[in-house]
C-alpha cells in the first residue's frame, strides 16, 4: 500500500467550512497512534517507517488534532467543496471505509444515512453503519443496499490493497477494485448521483473511464492538496449519473 492509500489525516476546512458539529464518534487517529508507537517492536519494519511517517506528516498531525481519523479526510473535504456532493439528507455509499475520515465528512456535513464497509473494523461513528467486509465477495453489495434503505446518492471508493511488491500483480489488483467500485455505482446509484473513486495516473483504467463517461454527464480528475506531491494517487469525481 502506497504513503496515501494508508488511512492518515490533513489540513481542515478553511475557506467554506461546513463542518456543522466536531468530528464524531472514536478516538482521534493521534491518540490510537500513541499507543501503536509504544508496541513498535512486535511491528514489521515497514509498519514502523509508516507510523513514523504519519507522526512527522503535517496533514496527519492536522487530522489528529482536529478529530478526524485520518488526514484522508481532507482529500475528500477538498472534493465536496469544490463539486457539493454531500447535500443535507445524501445517503452515501462508501467503500473502503476505515479508519473513518470520509464517513465523519459526509455525517458532519448532514447526510442522512451513511454505509462504510471495509476489511478492517471500524469504531463506530455516530449517524453511520460500519460494515466489515470484503466488498469483493459476493453479496456484500446488496448488504450495503439493504443497511442504506435504498439506492444511494453518492457512492465513494477510496479502497486501497496491501500491495504485495510486484509491480504487473499490484497494478492488476488496483484496476479490479476501481472496476468493481465503478460496476457498482453505475448499477446501483439514483439517477442524478455522484461518484468519486480513488485512482492512480498512469494505470491502465481507460475502460472505466470510458463506462462512466457513458453513464455520467460528466467526469473530473482531481489531485487533492492533501494527496502526498510524489504519489500517482489521483481521484475520479463522476457527476450526474444518467
Ligand atoms: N477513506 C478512508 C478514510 O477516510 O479514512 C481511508 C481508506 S484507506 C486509504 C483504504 C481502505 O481500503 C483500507 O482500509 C482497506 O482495508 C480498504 N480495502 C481494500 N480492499 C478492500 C475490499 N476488498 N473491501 C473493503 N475494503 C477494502
Amino acid at each position: 500500500m502506497s504513503d496515501d492509500e494508508k488511512p492518515t489525516p490533513a489540513p481542515a476546512e478553511p475557506a467554506r467550512r461546513r463542518m456543522v458539529r466536531p468530528p464524531t464518534g472514536g478516538t482521534a487517529a493521534g491518540r490510537s497512534m500513541g499507543g501503536k508507537i509504544k508496541t513498535a517492536e512486535k511491528k514489521s519494519i515497514s509498519s514502523i517507517e509508516w507510523i513514523k511517517r504519519q507522526l512527522a506528516d503535517p496533514w496527519s498531525e492536522k487530522a489528529r488534532a482536529e478529530g478526524w481519523r485520518s488526514r484522508a479526510a481532507f482529500k475528500f473535504s477538498e472534493i465536496d467543496d469544490r463539486f457539493r456532493l454531500v447535500k443535507k439528507g445524501s445517503r452515501v455509499i462508501d467503500l473502503g471505509a476505515a479508519p473513518g475520515g470520509w464517513v465523519q465528512v459526509c455525517v458532519n456535513r448532514g447526510a442522512a444515512a451513511v454505509v462504510g464497509v471495509d476489511l478492517l473494523p471500524i469504531e463506530p461513528i455516530p449517524g453511520s453503519i460500519l460494515i466489515q467486509a470484503d466488498f469483493t465477495e459476493p453479496g456484500v453489495d446488496q448488504q450495503l443496499i439493504e443497511a442504506l434503505g435504498g439506492p444511494p446518492d453518492l457512492v465513494l471508493s477510496d479502497m486501497a490493497h496491501n500491495t504485495v511488491g510486484h509491480r504487473q500483480t499490484d497494478h492488476l489488483k488496483i484496476i479490479a477494485l476501481i472496476e468493481i467500485a465503478s460496476e457498482f455505482a453505475i448499477r446501483t446509484l439514483r439517477p442524478g448521483g455522484h461518484f468519486v473513486t480513488k485512482n492512480f495516473q498512469g494505470g491502465d483504467a481507460g475502460h472505466v473511464l470510458a463506462d462512466l463517461r457513458a453513464n455520467f454527464q460528466d467526469v473530473k480528475y482531481v489531485k487533492p492538496a492533501a494527496s502526498r506531491k510524489g504519489s500517482s494517487e489521483v481521484y475520479l469525481v463522476a457527476l450526474n449519473k444518467k
